[in-house]
């Protein structure tokens, strides 16, 4: 997959001289002069990553910075700044920048920071458990089956993310007592009918296709 960058700077002798680089290494480079023009081009280009000079005409790179978070637009942003001073370093990270490079700069420190960025933002998310169309991220507790975005208790929560973590495995009673509630549970082994009917409900508010079956005799799986 080719990473698409956008570039943002006003110099034109350098936008040119980095465009060439850029894509001399494979990447796919588009090149705004300005900032009005560089949110146009976030906006309708959806690029990978976005290198923004600091000083520029209308919108300054930080200003930019500041407007793609604003909209959502979460990709790397890498400054190009000629400024040094912690305060301005503070100022770039607070309007959510991810890197800085400082004016004048090798190619090559700008292309591994570039190669950094981008490994970082194309490795899987290690917090999402997916099957299906269901996802659950363990940081943020959020549960989604396709783009519903489901409430669940915090044990349900728990029930699910065990299932999720070894889908098409059949799991007994025991297993899942053990697991979701603990060696000391004293309680009725029936409190798991009861929360995989609880699971299923909100799972399948909206039709959606059954995901959690029962193995008649044995347990629950997880399977298309
Ligand atoms: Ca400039």
């Amino acid at each position: 997959m080719t990473a698409h960058i956008l570039l943002v700077e006003d110099e034109v002798k350098l936008a040119r001289f980095l465009e060439l680089e850029l894509s001399s290494e494979g990447y796919k480079i588009s090149v705004a002069h300005s900032g009005i023009a560089a949110l146009t081009l976030a906006r309708e280009l959806s690029p990978d990553l976005a290198i923004l000079d600091w000083m520029l005409p209308e919108l300054s790179g930080l200003e930019i910075c500041r407007r793609l978070r604003a909209t959502n637009i979460n990709i790397p942003v890498i400054l190009l700044t000629a400024k040094d001073e912690v305060s301005d370093r503070v100022a770039g990270l607070d309007a959510g920048a991810d890197d800085y490079v400082v004016k004048p700069f090798s190619i090559e420190e700008l292309l591994a920071r570039i190669r950094a960025h981008l490994r970082r933002t194309q490795e899987p998310d290690q917090d999402i458990l997916q099957f299906e169309d269901l996802s659950l991220n363990h940081r943020t507790r959020q549960v989604y089956r396709g783009k519903r975005a489901i409430e669940l208790t915090a044990k349900e929560f728990h029930l699910l993310e065990y299932m999720l973590s070894h889908p098409r495995q059949v799991f007994t009673r025991d297993q899942i007592l053990e697991k979701v509630w603990g060696y000391d549970f004293m309680g009725d082994s029936n409190i798991i009918e009861v929360y995989i009917r609880y699971l299923r409900l909100k799972l399948e508010e909206n039709n959606e296709k059954r995901l959690i079956h029962t193995v008649r005799g044995v347990g629950y799986v997880l399977r298309e």
